[in-house]
C-alpha cells in the first residue's frame, strides 16, 4: 500500500509476539467463534446460497473484465446527478484531494465513517499533517483511534480489546463526563454516543468509503451497523467518498446479490441494520456537495495478473478471517497491514509488491477454509501459492547462491520425480530419524531443515509406507490364493482316487458274483 506504513519485521516475528499474548488469543477465540456460529446459522437458511456465491463471483468477474467502461459510466451518472468525480492514482493524490476539499470549506475537523480504503492510504495522518482532525465515528474505530492503536480485524477493529480496557480508555480520552462509567456495553456505547453527537452536529465535512457503487445509476452504497454512517452521510454540508475502483457493480439489480451475501458473511445477520444509498445531491436533502474519489493505488497492477486479479472480487466481509486458524491465533496486527487475515495475505503483497510484503503469502496453512466461506469465491489458496512462487522467483533472480531451503526443495523435487529414488529415500529416512522421532512426531529437524520445524512439528516416517503395505497385502493374497489352489487340487486328486477305487471294486464284485 503506497502510503501505508508496512513494518519491516516479517509476519513470523510479529506472530510470535502475538502468540505470547494470552488475553488477545482468548478475545479472538471467543469473538471469531461467535461470528462463525452466527454466520453458519443464517447461511444455512438459504437453499440457494451456493447459487448466490456463484452469481457474486460472476458479477465481479464481469466488472473486472469491463472495468474501464463501467468506471466511465459511473463517472457520467454521478456527474449527471450533481456529484463531482476525482481520479486518484495513489495515496498521495487521494489525500491531497480530500485535504483541498476540507480546506476549501475551512474545515478543521471532519467526521469519518469506518473505511478500510482510507486506512490503506493513511488519510487521517495526511489530514492531521494539514491541520484537519479526522474523527472516527464507528465505535470500534473510535476506540482504536483514541487508543492510538491499529485495527486488528476488518469488521471488528477493536477485537483485541476487552471492556475493562475500553472503559479506562474512555475515561482518559472522551470529551464528555465519564465519572462513574461502568464497563457495561450499554454504558460504554452511551458515553461514545454523547461524545460523537457533538461532532456530528458541528462537522461541515464528512468522509466515507464505499461498499458498492452502481454504474448505471451513479448510486453509492455504504452498509453499517450503528447509524453513525447515516449521520455522516446526511448531516454535514459536504460529503467526500473514497472508493477503490473495483467496488463497482454494473446495475441496480446486482445489488440484490451482494446485499444478501455481505451481511450473512460478515456479521451473521440477514441484512445490515443500516444500508444507505445516495445518488449525487438533492436540494434540501442531505449534503449540498458530493465528491467521489476513484482510487487506484495499485489496483490496476493487481488487475493485470491473471491469477491475482480475483483478489479484487473482495467485498471485505471478513468471513475468511473468522475461519482462518492462523488469524485466530495471531490476530490482525501480526499481518502489519490494514488488511489482515487471508485476504490481507493476498491483497497486501499485490498492492505493495511481494518484495516488501515478503513473508505474508506464507501466513497460511493452505487449509482452504477461507475459500469455502468466501461469498465471492476467491480461491485464496490458489493466489497464495501463486504469490509464493513469485517470492521464490524473486529470490532466485536476486541471489547468486541458493539458500539451504531452495537446495532442499530442489533435492526433494529430484527425489520425488522417480519412484525408486523416492522409496530409497523413505528407507534411508526411516533409519536416520531414530534419534529425532518421539511418540510419532519430530519436533526439531537439524541443519538446513530446521526452518521447517520452527513453527510446527512433523510426523515421523511410519514403520511401513502405503506402497510397502500394499505390496505386502498383494503378496499375502497371492500366497493365500496359491494355498487355496493347491488345497483344491489335492482335494480333487483325492476325490478322483477314491472314485477310481470304488469303480474298480464294483467291477470285481460283479465278476465274482
Ligand atoms: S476474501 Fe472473501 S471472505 Fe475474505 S473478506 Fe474478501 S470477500 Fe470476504
Amino acid at each position: 500500500m503506497a502510503g501505508a506504513d508496512f513494518p519491516e519485521q516479517g509476519f513470523p516475528t510479529a506472530a510470535r509476539a502475538a502468540l505470547a499474548n494470552t488475553q488477545l488469543r482468548r478475545n479472538l477465540g471467543h469473538a471469531t467463534a461467535t461470528i462463525r456460529r452466527k454466520r453458519a446459522e443464517v447461511v444455512g437458511e438459504l437453499p440457494d446460497w451456493e447459487a448466490l456465491r456463484e452469481a457474486g463471483r460472476a458479477i465481479k468477474q464481469r466488472v473486472l473484465r469491463y472495468l474501464d467502461g463501467y468506471l466511465e459510466e459511473l463517472e457520467q451518472n454521478v456527474q449527471r446527478a450533481g456529484g463531482l468525480v476525482h481520479w486518484a492514482r495513489d495515496a498521495a493524490e487521494c489525500n491531497q484531494i480530500v485535504t483541498e476539499i476540507a480546506h476549501a470549506h475551512d474545515a478543521t475537523e471532519v467526521v469519518k465513517i469506518k473505511s478500510l480504503t482510507t486506512d490503506e492510504i493513511n488519510l487521517n495522518q495526511a489530514l492531521a499533517a494539514a491541520g484537519v482532525n479526522a474523527v472516527e465515528t464507528d465505535l470500534a474505530e473510535l476506540i482504536v483511534q483514541l487508543g492510538e492503536d491499529r485495527p486488528s480485524h476488518i469488521l471488528v477493529p477493536a477485537i483485541h480489546k476487552n471492556r475493562a480496557e475500553i472503559r479506562e480508555l474512555f475515561r482518559r480520552t472522551l470529551e464528555v463526563d465519564t465519572s462513574g462509567l461502568s464497563d457495561q456495553p450499554a454504558a460504554l456505547a452511551d458515553a461514545a454516543r454523547r461524545h460523537l453527537r457533538r461532532k456530528f452536529l458541528s462537522a461541515r465535512v464528512a468522509v466515507s468509503g464505499a461498499n458498492f457503487a452502481v454504474a448505471d445509476t451513479g448510486t453509492v452504497c455504504v452498509v453499517e451497523s450503528e447509524g453513525n454512517g447515516r449521520m455522516c452521510l446526511t448531516l454535514p454540508e459536504v460529503l467526500v467518498s473514497v472508493m477503490g475502483i473495483e467496488k463497482l457493480v454494473p446495475t441496480w439489480q446486482d445489488m440484490e446479490v451482494f446485499l444478501q451475501l455481505l451481511p450473512r458473511s460478515s456479521t451473521g445477520e440477514r441484512m445490515n441494520p443500516y444500508t444507505s444509498f445516495w445518488t449525487g445531491v438533492r436540494p434540501g436533502d442531505g449534503p449540498r456537495e458530493f465528491h467521489l474519489i476513484l482510487l487506484d493505488n495499485g489496483r490496476t497492477k493487481v488487475l493485470a495478473d491473471q491469477i491475482g486479479r480475483q483478489t479484487l472480487h473482495c467485498i471485505r466481509c471478513s468471513a475468511c478471517l473468522n475461519v482462518c486458524p492462523v488469524y485466530e491465533r495471531t490476530g490482525g496486527h501480526a499481518y502489519g497491514s490494514v488488511y489482515p487475515g487471508p485476504i490481507g495475505a493476498i491483497l497486501t503483497p499485490q498492492l505493495i509488491g511481494v518484495e516488501r510484503a515478503g513473508t505474508l503469502p506464507y501466513a497460511s496453512s493452505l487449509c482452504g477454509a477461507c475459500y469455502e466461506v468466501c461469498p465471492v469465491k476467491i480461491n485464496i489458496p490458489e493466489v497464495l501459492v501463486h504469490l509464493r512462487a513469485r517470492v521464490v522467483e524473486r529470490h532466485k533472480a536476486t541471489r547468486l547462491l541458493r539458500r539451504p531451503e531452495e537446495l532442499s526443495m530442489e533435492t526433494l523435487a529430484w527425489i520425488f520425480a522417480d519412484r525408486r529414488r523416492y522409496e530409497l529415500a523413505q528407507r534411508v529416512g526411516r533409519l536416520g530419524q531414530w534419534p529425532l522421532a518421539r511418540s510419532g512426531r519430530i519436533r526439531r529437524l537439524p541443519g538446513a531443515l530446521s526452518g521447517w520445524t520452527e513453527g510446527r512439528d512433523a510426523p515421523a516416517l511410519p514403520a511401513q509406507t502405503f506402497r510397502e503395505w500394499w505390496r505386502q497385502r498383494e503378496r499375502d493374497r497371492n500366497r493365500d490364493r496359491n494355498n487355496e489352489r493347491e488345497n483344491n487340487h489335492e482335494r480333487e486328486e483325492t476325490r478322483q482316487r477314491t472314485k477310481n477305487d470304488n469303480d474298480s471294486g464294483d467291477v470285481g464284485g460283479k465278476e465274482s458274483w
